[in-house]
């Protein structure tokens, strides 16, 4: 069915294309999902939104989360805790992990993530007690159609408990055999490899400290084997540069050099503990970092090395990590803290405001291998957001829309977010659920799992 969508007469159009394009009352013409058309020219199609108070940016593209951890925010017991307590008393929560919870909290953290400008998530899962793989991702996709969010999920993995030097309790620690069996499942189930594709699986097993040599090595010979792309947790505190020295007698990022885990089909949630070899070793590789700034201020886990990896061209997206370490799934308030962190950092060598958009656009479409997503022009992904600028907090704003998020920052729903084509938030509710009934029923799940 032929189904058109017209953006008429949009007040700026912030592309984030190769020329850096901002166009001014101009129109989108959406046919199918596809944009066809952009320029002055009045075009029919069965539906227009009126954009002369818009602006309208790429759809934000998030490229590390734990959606089940949206169930685990906001709680007492770890606020002032560093990465490794704070996975050890998180593990006894995350044991009872079930598919009503997955289900629930995924409705959760992708309905935010939608309302505030993301149209791509990647999630990286990997708690799965019992024995309950496929399972559990069937209910992450099953969510993420509902809302109509493109999505990218991780059969993740953990195969070293503490019974044998890991970190993460034996109850959810999986055998590497039964682990690549339902990895090639879920592929086999999920993956869809074709231009706008809007389901696709990456294998990521969780962390050095909690994975063995072996099921990382076989983890990318599979990935590999199927052609999908490989993810993992990487420098991203102290503690793990002396586990993997005392145990291993090699830096992180050597350790997962030897095991064949580099490569521009790799890519690493964090990455602040990097020195200037392994920053050129990943810029020659094009091996790619999933920054996170909330969730490493939080932990005190310390600050990515944006301005050198952007200066070396090394590909950098943007995250916000899982709630339990944000709390949460907002990337609109990623990129001004992202800002503001690294201008304190880093002064006149920090990224502008504008660099911020495209490492949160084109650069999570790097990261995640798409070229038909992360800037607006032709014959790309209609995924885009709009905000009304008629708003108190965005007077006199209007001289830089390619920075405003970043520097300015916008605060609450966008009006409109648009995946593939298709209206998935309407002047700030989501489309495709009704927003109070997942409330009560996501409350409901949440008690009860935590009630265990
Ligand atoms: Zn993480």
């Amino acid at each position: 069915m032929n189904n058109s969508l017209m953006i008429k007469n949009a007040r700026f159009i912030v592309t984030c294309d190769d020329e850096d394009n901002l166009y001014e009352n101009t129109n989108i013409l959406i046919n199918d999902g596809v944009i066809t058309y952009i320029g002055k020219n009045h075009c029919e199609a069965d539906e227009t939104i009126d954009a002369s108070n818009m602006i309208v940016y790429p759809g934000l593209i998030n490229t590390h989360h734990h959606l089940y951890q949206t169930f685990s925010r906001n709680l007492p017991q770890v606020q002032s805790m560093e990465l490794f307590p704070w996975l050890k008393t998180l593990y006894e929560i995350w044991k009872n992990l079930n598919e009503e919870v997955v289900y629930y909290s995924s409705l959760t953290g992708l309905g935010e993530l939608l309302k505030t400008g993301c149209t791509t998530c990647f999630d990286h899962h990997y708690v799965f007690p019992n024995d309950n793989g496929t399972n559990l991702l069937d209910s992450q996709f099953e969510a993420a159609k509902l809302l109509g969010i493109r999505m990218h999920a991780a059969r993740g993995s953990m195969d070293l408990g503490v019974k044998d030097g890991g970190l993460p309790p034996n109850s959810v620690v999986q055998e590497v055999e039964a682990i690549l069996k339902d990895s090639e499942a879920a592929i086999k189930k999920h993956h869809n490899a074709n231009l706008y594709s809007m389901n696709q699986v990456v294998l990521a097993p969780c962390s050095p400290f909690s994975v063995s040599g072996t099921l990382m090595k076989e983890s990318a010979a599979l990935a590999r084997k199927q052609g999908v792309r490989l993810h993992t947790h990487l420098a991203e505190t102290k503690d793990e540069e002396t586990y993997t020295l005392s145990t291993l007698g090699l830096r992180p990022l050597e350790y997962m050099e030897s095991l064949g885990w580099i490569g521009p089909d790799v890519w690493f949630a964090h990455g602040i503990y990097f020195n200037d070899q392994e920053l050129e070793l990943l810029a020659k590789t094009r091996t790619g970092v999933a920054h996170c700034p909330i969730s490493n201020m939080k932990l005190s886990s310390g600050v990515a090395r944006i301005p050198e990896m952007l200066s070396l061209n090394i590909p950098v997206g943007l995250a916000v990590d899982g709630s339990a370490s944000n709390d949460g799934s907002n990337l609109l308030e990623e990129m001004r803290v992202c800002y503001l962190l690294h201008r304190l950092q880093s002064s006149q060598k920090a990224p502008s405001g504008y660099d911020i958009l495209k490492i949160a656009t084109n650069g999570g479409a790097r990261l995640l291998g798409r070229s038909d997503i992360g800037s607006l022009k032709l014959n790309m992904a209609a995924d885009l957001f709009m905000i009304n600028m008629n708003k108190i907090n965005l007077v006199g704003t209007q001289l830089d829309p390619k920075s405003l998020l970043s520097t300015v920052g916008y605060k609450g729903n966008v009006d409109y977010t648009i995946v593939n084509g298709k209206i998935v938030v309407k002047e700030g509710m989501l489309t495709g659920i009704d927003e109070e009934a997942v409330v009560e029923g996501a409350n409901k799940a949440f008690i009860k799992y935590l009630e265990h």
